[in-house]
């Protein structure tokens, strides 16, 4: 691919145009991009209603493209079975009985012919163990039994953008990714509506996750693929893959790891039980480390793995997982009643905002002095509460009083980048701006700061409430 000149970048910094997903049109002009760092799409203006976001912008060989807004529901996909109705810009679904197994396929269509007879789509394709890439392939129509497309109803983007999403995903210079961090039904999704929540998530967090599982055991996967999650577990999908060693399921996807009896004398442990014991633990530490919470079962004591959920604060994101070790076919459950109903359930819920209701998103141009908002950061920092004292929409920044652990309470300038939350009371009474900005001022220069008691959060909300 050629190399484009990105004068001005992302708002997360990057600007090298390898790091970014071109979409280009008919006319093979550029019309958007996607940023592989952060997750933010950027968009020819002709896509826009109304550009709401005018100070939001990158510019690609002098033309400006403008940030998208993250699509704030997931989309309620309906399934149509109409074969003979296949357009150019469709998700399909169909399934491949191969051997025993029922294999789930989803793709986007580039184009079909006028008999409806052949398509080419783009969709994820496996490369070896659980490495992938994106690409094109031709599909029978014909030939394909119990073919179906998604319906995501208005949500969906023009084919023409939907088509300029898929290829620009599969024109990326050989990049393989790993099935932690790219799935079908996801890039699907991508494709349709653009990077909603679900692919910012996977994208972000199986990353970190799949650097976390390499540094431990190793730079290869033994096995992997997207998977339904309760079938690997409870139906030996590690049986026939791997004698001994850890299985590691999230969000759909699940890779396996031979342990070598070696591995486990390396890391001082003298049997496979006590290292599976400090494999999950040091994983753990090492994600906690990173900025996620961890909750739900991780069991100890008996080796045998945990369930539970990632939680990425700064990101609004839950992700489900479970780890469990396997040895001689076998998944060892542990704890035991965290399988079955509970396994379900908790894969059940698959990736959800857990933003508080009554927190919004808004634009740079929306915000008012005297708000409390939230500032997602980066990964490892924590949502960071403060007050807004002046709107720059030309600058992208926010002149804010909040209370840090470094600082105490300080007013400054604050680059700011989406999505930005407000927080709102619900209806209950607040004080008025100019009375919240008082409070505000009054404690500048104090440094009482106390993660328990009187942190970021404590400090704004003290200045809104009456
Ligand atoms: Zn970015």
């Amino acid at each position: 691919m050629e190399l484009l000149e990105i004068q001005r970048g992302c708002l997360c910094g990057n600007r090298d145009s390898k790091q970014f997903w071109i979409y280009g049109d008919s006319k093979e002009e550029v019309c958007g991009a996607f940023c592989e760092t952060c997750g933010k799409e950027w968009l020819d203006e002709k896509f826009f209603e109304t550009l709401m976001t005018e100070e939001i912008f990158i510019t690609i060989e002098t033309k400006r493209f403008y940030f998208r807004q993250y699509k704030k529901a997931s989309p309620t996909t309906r399934i149509v079975c109409q074969s003979r109705r296949v357009q150019q810009g469709d998700h399909l679904r169909w399934v491949e009985v191969q051997g025993k197994e029922k294999l789930t396929f989803d793709a986007i269509v580039e184009s079909v012919d006028d008999d409806r007879k052949l398509a080419s789509v783009i969709s994820l394709q496996k490369l070896a163990f659980c490495e992938i890439t994106i690409g094109r392939m031709l599909i029978d129509l014909s030939m394909v039994t119990n073919l179906q497309i998604v319906d995501y109803g208005s949500l969906c983007d023009p084919a023409a953008l939907v088509v300029a999403r898929a290829l620009a995903s599969c024109q990326v210079e050989t990049k393989v990714y790993n099935i932690l961090t790219c799935k079908s039904k996801v890039l699907a999704g991508y494709c349709k509506c653009g990077p909603g929540h679900g692919w910012r998530a996977m994208w972000l967090v199986g990353t970190e996750v799949s650097e976390v599982l390499k540094t431990l055991l190793g730079s290869s996967w033994v096995t992997g693929r997207e998977e339904d999650c309760i079938r690997v577990v409870e139906q030996g999908y590690a049986k026939t893959k791997i004698k001994s060693g850890i299985l590691f399921a999230m969000d759909g996807s699940a890779v396996a790891f031979e342990l070598e009896d070696a591995i486990a004398e390396r890391q001082g442990c003298t049997d496979r039980g006590s290292y599976l014991d400090a494999f999950i633990k040091r994983f753990i530490d090492i994600l906690v480390e990173k900025g996620f919470k961890i909750s739900g079962a991780v069991a100890s004591g008996t080796p045998g793995g945990g369930i539970g959920c990632f939680e990425v604060p700064t990101l609004e994101v839950k992700m489900s997982f479970f780890m469990g070790s396997v040895i001689k076919g076998e998944v060892i459950r542990a704890p035991q009643k965290a399988v079955g109903s509970q396994l379900g359930r908790v894969f059940g819920q698959v990736i959800h905002m857990s933003v508080k209701r009554g927190d919004e998103e808004v634009q740079l141009s929306e915000i008012n002095e005297g708000d409390q908002v939230v500032l997602p950061g980066h990964l490892s920092h924590p949502r960071c509460h403060a007050i807004v004292v002046t709107v720059n929409t030309k600058t992208n920044k926010l002149k804010l009083i909040r209370n840090m652990y470094s600082r105490g309470v300080v007013e400054e300038w604050v680059e700011v980048s989406p999505p930005i939350l407000r927080v709102s009371y619900g209806g209950a009474p607040m004080l008025p701006p100019e009375e919240v900005l008082q409070r505000a001022r009054s404690k500048l220069g104090e440094n009482r700061y106390n993660i328990l008691t009187y942190n970021c959060k404590h400090f704004a909300s003290w200045c809104k409430r009456r």
